[in-house]
């Protein structure tokens, strides 16, 4: 796939995709700290949840063929949550709270802004029906049953349905262990002054909170002058250290690119010049056996490639099984005037233009500026070979929906 011509995005994305594999291995980790984490094993329900009938509201409890309209009810008891109730007296009803259990025989629960209570009991004003404000045991979750399947990522709804099941450890993948190296000579960390032809080394920051947002564990973080002997040490220790490493700069075809010219030598690489925008060639290739993903070096394209290509890849090689990514196809309410033979990736965001929702796209859409995926909310997508009028419907993905 290498040479001079542009790879469609997609050719890429599913070379790189096809050569990821999942981590192998797994671990414990406490419930707290499954934040994020992808599971290792099909977890099955241990036990009915909830794991016994309970009331869906305060108020009585009782039998239904007990009940006859405008006959006082005697309250034969009182059941608190988080008590274990004794069995209905037959012609009588049972005061019930929220989430305390149903007491044996008992068949329906009766709201309280429905019932009258006298010192005779209680009168019931509404129609009683069996199972009513009953929360049937096992209704959310079914001994048996396939809770959470593997490969899923545990949000904060997944952490409250294990602590539902009374899972109290989580087997999860292990975390991808990444390291970032950012290559150019130019390049000083923030806090320092500036000397002439200096500048800030932005996408190693880009790149740590991409990488925190993704779940990965950055094992590695340096910065790579360009120099091949340094560049080739550091490339051996981070390949020693990571399951994959993440350079940014450096793969152009110039005589200072020496990530390639490394990879080339002394690794396995494949580099495209891919039909992206923005977007420079893009390296994918390994190191002493481990995958290096060789970004662009301007910072825009960093953030677009990583989204793009980088993503995907991590997400396989964490073992997730429920990333997709869904477009939203929205009017344009920009314009691109000349047809590209790159797909470009707008930095854009949705805006209400006469009570429509809309992409409207940053005016500047330089492949340095960073200015411009800050006022944006994601990424809207201009087809190769095609022009856009306001109006026009394209695909827009938000950042969320891209960190899928
Ligand atoms: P390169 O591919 O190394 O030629 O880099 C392309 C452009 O991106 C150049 O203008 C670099 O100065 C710039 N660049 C590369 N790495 C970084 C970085 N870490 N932070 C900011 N700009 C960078
Ligand atoms: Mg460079």
């Amino acid at each position: 796939m290498a040479g001079q011509h542009l790879t469609p995005v997609e050719d890429a994305v599913s070379h790189i995709l096809a050569q990821a594999t999942a981590l192998a291995g797994s671990e414990t980790v406490p419930l707290a700290d499954s934040l994020g984490r992808v599971l290792a094993e099909d977890l099955l329900v241990p036990a009915d949840v909830p794991p016994a009938d309970n009331s869906a509201v305060d108020g009585y409890a009782l039998r239904t063929e007990d009940f006859v309209a405008n006959q006082p009810l005697p309250v034969s008891a009182r059941v608190p949550a988080g008590q274990a109730p004794a069995a209905i007296k037959p012609g009588t009803a049972v005061r019930i709270f929220t989430g305390s259990e149903i007491p044996e025989g008992a068949n329906a629960v009766v709201m309280q802004e429905r019932a009258d209570v006298s010192d005779a009991g209680v009168v019931i004003r509404a129609d009683v029906s069996d199972g009513q404000n009953i929360r049937r045991r096992g209704q959310d979750l079914t001994r048996g049953d396939l809770a959470l399947a593997r490969g899923t990522r545990i949000r904060p709804q997944e952490m409250g349905l294990l602590a539902s099941m009374g899972t109290a450890r989580v087997p999860v993948r292990p975390r991808l262990k990444v390291a970032v190296l950012s290559t150019g000579d130019e390049l000083v960390e923030p806090g320092v002054a500036l000397k002439p032809g200096q500048i800030y080394n932005t996408n190693r920051f880009t790149l740590l909170g991409l990488l925190a947002e993704t779940g990965c564990d950055v094992v590695l973080c340096e910065t790579l002058r360009d120099n091949r002997e340094a560049t080739q040490a550091t490339l051996k220790r981070a390949a020693s250290e990571a399951d994959l490493v993440i350079t940014s700069g450096g793969v152009s075809v110039g005589e200072e690119d020496h990530v390639r010219a490394v990879l080339e030598s002394s690794g396995e690489l494949s580099l495209w010049r891919m039909a992206i925008k923005p977007g420079k060639p893009l390296a994918f290739g390994s190191f002493e056996g481990t995958p290096v993903l060789g970004l662009p070096g301007n910072p825009a394209a960093v953030l677009v490639t990583f989204l793009v290509v980088g993503i995907p890849y991590i997400r396989k090689r964490q073992g997730v099984t429920d990333y997709r990514v869904y477009g939203e196809q929205l009017p344009a309410a920009f314009s691109v005037d000349s047809a590209s033979v790159r797909k470009e990736f707008v930095r854009a965001r949705k805006e209400i233009h006469d009570q429509q929702v809309m992409v409207a796209a940053y005016p500047n859409q330089s492949s340095g500026m960073l200015s411009s995926a800050c006022w944006a909310d994601g990424l809207a997508v201009v087809p190769e070979h095609t022009a856009i009028i306001p109006g026009d419907i394209i695909t827009y993905y938000s950042f969320a929906e891209l960190l899928g």
